[in-house]
């Protein structure tokens, strides 16, 4: 349930709603936007009466919130979430660009490659030291010399690093080195590791299941929000379709859909999305027009020797294009850095 308070409601009166709100053995959560305070109500379970609230002073209305997930809904929160991680913001208006190769694969190349993302205006870096692959056969990640590799290339170029994590029992490990934790797409279900990563203090960038709607998206945020952690960045990275001439099917409906629904930003990974590194560009410039807060993208300065997604990953000339279109289409919609 949603309390909305008036305009003129004062600081005593809110905290009055609160303190009844928390008599109740409910949680409340306070939303201040520009003109109103609303506050969120996390029920316990046991129906209550609403118009007890109601009637207290300061009190507009109440309504209640049909969506299932609660935390992560607008109604709760009509604000944007903005995430900060160092000196970058993800969300609230300005693009963010996370760049970088799929694994990292070793020290040389990912300094080679951090480099060259840095030089062409990344703000974050992103490459897998632990890689959730189909075949057992295929390259797994560096591990733990994967994520000092990454700590290196930060002190290298000053960019935050992004990389995933696959199992609860490696979330210390990984936020050791992290600035921002991973769940990849086969992970979005994995309800150990959202707890996980609920109770961990790292921003977490959540990547929409390859078979999963934007409401189970939606409630895999939840459970890491359900715990307090709500530095959360959604990420539409494409879903299975009958489709076979692109990896995925990238779902540009699910970016104005979650902007809507959710005040939590959402970024895109056009390279997952697609599969395919020549349309990498142009579906990056659709997500930016479509009203996205930023952009996932693998870039490597070797694609034919890639451990892992070589023929989705940019050439690091072709990103530095990439960035400039990007901020040409930024500017055109209004979202500039
Ligand atoms: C990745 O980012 O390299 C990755 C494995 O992505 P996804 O989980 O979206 O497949
Ligand atoms: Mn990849």
């Amino acid at each position: 349930m949603i309390v909305l308070m008036r305009h003129s409601a004062t600081p005593s009166q809110l905290t009055n709603v609160v303190a009844l709100v928390e008599g109740l053995g409910c949680q409340a959560h306070i939303s201040r936007g520009e003109r109103r305070t609303i506050v969120g109500v996390i029920g316990n379970g046991r129906p209550f009466d609403t118009e007890r609230i109601e009637r207290m002073s300061g009190v507009e209305k109440t309504m209640p919130v049909t969506r299932p997930f609660k935390r992560a809904s607008r109604e709760f929160h009509p604000q944007d979430t903005v995430v900060v991680v160092g000196d970058v913001a993800v969300g609230g208006g300005p693009v963010t660009v996370i760049a970088g190769p799929c694994a990292v694969e070793s020290q040389e190349r990912m300094s080679e490659i951090g480099q060259a993302v840095a030089d062409a205006g990344a703000q974050m870096l992103r490459g897998g030291a632990y890689k959730p692959r189909t075949s057992p056969y295929s390259f797994q990640g560096l591990e733990e010399e994967g994520l000092a590799i990454l700590a290196r290339v930060r002190d290298e170029t000053g960019l935050p690093i992004v990389t995933e994590v696959i199992q609860p029992d490696l979330v210390p490990l990984v936020t050791r080195y992290a600035d921002v934790l991973q769940i990849g797409a086969r992970n979005m279900q994995n309800f150990a590791l959202l707890h996980a990563v609920g109770q961990a203090h790292r921003p977490v960038l959540l990547k929409r299941g390859m078979m999963s709607t934007v409401e189970e998206l939606l409630m895999a945020a939840e459970y890491i929000l359900s715990h307090g952690n709500d530095r959360i960045i959604l990420c539409e990275r494409g879903i299975r379709t009958f489709e076979t001439y692109t990896r995925n099917t990238l779902d540009i409906n699910a970016v104005p859909l979650l902007k809507r629904l959710t005040h939590l930003p959402v970024i895109v990974d056009p390279s997952h999305g697609t599969g395919v590194r020549e349309l990498v560009e142009p579906v990056s410039l659709a997500a930016i027009a479509a009203g996205a807060d930023g952009l996932i993208v693998e870039v490597h300065s070797r694609p034919e020797e890639a451990l892992s997604d070589g023929g989705q990953s940019l050439l690091p000339e072709q990103f530095a294009r990439l960035q400039s279109s990007v901020r040409a289409v930024s500017e055109v919609v209004g979202r500039a850095t």
